[in-house]
């Protein structure tokens, strides 16, 4: 046991930061990116790390420790989530506000990119002082964010709610007759203080288009298939809801709690409910069954989405999958070493930054919709994301084939040319 444990240490953990920077750097070399381009992508622009006091429901304070990370702005102002978990960290955000940089670029979307967060297991705190934190969050970042500087939205155990207090925060700094114009300073609100109808479902939606296009590309149906989620939350939720509604079968979902399998099918809101009624957790949800965490990935099936945190699929259990297709809902789920072995099996990934970019494209949206005070309508909504996804994605499998690249190294190339065209126009200042 000791052994175990001890090896287990040695064994260098291959963080987020490395893998981001194995797949840019490979990339640059694959468009003979110009080195000095190539030197300002390698580094972030800006990172704020920042040390506040709040005061916890029995009087005590604790000090709370939180990031926000700006990686790039070439193509327009910072966009990117906010993320309370206890793995984040300075080197975490800077991979993630990369993985912005490359997702918003590819989508066409006129922003750079950036991430933060907060070093919480936000399941340790009530509501009232996750408010208090958020908001002492959002003051101390003070004008470090701004409606047409660096725009937030939700990510991993954030939601319309923590936007909404960010939008109040920021807001009330402003003099009144700036206020309402600050209003975008957020993506992601709740419906009814300027938020987008559908954007809790659009990164999710976004997946299960992705896959859809994916199928239609190989010739494939989407009806019988079988598919694994890994997270359920609001992406893994929606991805399942939507490829349930094409006639695809959930048959294993895997959450921060527990794995559970079904073969024979789970019942997407079914398992939804039950868990709402079980403080978020899947686990013991009567029609599947427990499996051993470790078992999950090898689950017999045809699609596997992991949409929950990064390096989830790593060379160790890369060799176990059954599926013949990822999508990746999440940021980072798949490392450098396992992509490798996973395409030499001749399976295909449909990479992250254009797999779950459906979020970001709905905060555009949203933002569009504030900046022009304008209210837009769901059904107008899913339409216009459906064709920017598809825009994005027709890119990459036409640059996959024409240079003969799998779907992650196309995906680079597209973003990484957008920003070095942006950069050989304007030059360096001064
Ligand atoms: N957190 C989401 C992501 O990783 C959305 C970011 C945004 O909308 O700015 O893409």
């Amino acid at each position: 046991m000791l052994t175990q444990e001890l090896k287990k240490k040695e064994q260098p953990k291959q963080g987020m930061l490395e893998n981001v920077m194995k797949q840019f750097n490979s990339a640059s070399e694959m468009v003979g990116l110009n080195k000095n381009i190539k030197k300002i992508l390698s580094v972030t622009n800006n990172e704020l790390i920042i040390h506040f006091p709040v005061r916890m429901d029995n009087g005590d304070v604790e000090i709370f420790k939180g990031y926000r990370v700006q990686h790039n702005n070439a193509l327009g102002p910072y966009k990117g989530g906010l993320r309370y978990h206890p793995t984040i960290d300075i080197d975490a955000v800077k991979a993630l506000a990369m993985w912005m940089t490359w997702k918003t670029s590819l989508a066409g979307l006129p922003y750079g990119g950036a991430k933060g967060g907060i070093q919480i297991d936000p399941k340790k705190y009530s509501t009232a002082e996750l408010e208090r934190i958020t908001r002492r969050f959002a003051y101390a970042l003070g004008d470090n964010i701004g409606p047409e500087h660096d725009i937030p939205a939700p990510d991993v155990n954030t939601n319309a709610q923590t936007m909404a207090w960010i939008a109040d925060t920021y807001m009330s700094t402003k003099t009144p007759s700036e206020r309402s114009k600050n209003q975008h300073v957020v993506t992601g609100k709740p419906i009814g203080s300027g938020g987008l109808e559908g954007r809790d479902r659009a990164t999710g939606f976004g997946v299960y288009l992705t896959i859809k296009y994916w199928a239609e590309h190989k010739n494939i149906s989407l009806k019988d298939k079988t598919f694994i989620v890994q997270g359920f939350g609001n992406v893994g939720y929606w991805a399942a809801h939507f490829l349930e509604q094409d006639g695809a079968k959930l048959v294993g979902v895997q959450d921060a709690y527990g794995s559970i399998s079904n073969a024979q099918g789970i019942t997407v809101e079914e398992l939804l409910n039950y868990s709402k009624a079980n403080q978020g957790s899947i686990v013991g949800y009567s029609g599947a069954s427990n499996i051993d965490k470790a078992d999950f990935f090898g689950l017999d099936c045809d699609i596997c989405v992991p949409a929950a945190l990064g390096n989830q699929i790593t060379k160790e259990n890369a060799s176990k999958i059954k599926a013949f297709l990822i999508a990746e809902g999440a940021n980072g789920p798949t490392t450098v070493e396992a992509e490798k072995l996973l395409l030499d099996r001749g399976i295909e990934i449909i990479p992250d930054i254009l797999c779950n970019s459906g979020g970001v494209i709905g905060s555009y949206f949203e933002w569009l919709q504030n900046r022009n005070g304008e209210l837009w309508e769901l059904d107008e909504i899913l339409i216009k994301l459906d064709k920017k996804l598809k825009e994005a994605f027709k890119k990459v499998l036409q640059t996959a084939t024409a240079r003969n690249l799998d779907m992650r190294s196309a995906a680079y190339v597209i973003a990484i040319e957008r920003i070095e065209k942006a950069y050989v126009q304007r030059g360096i200042f001064p």
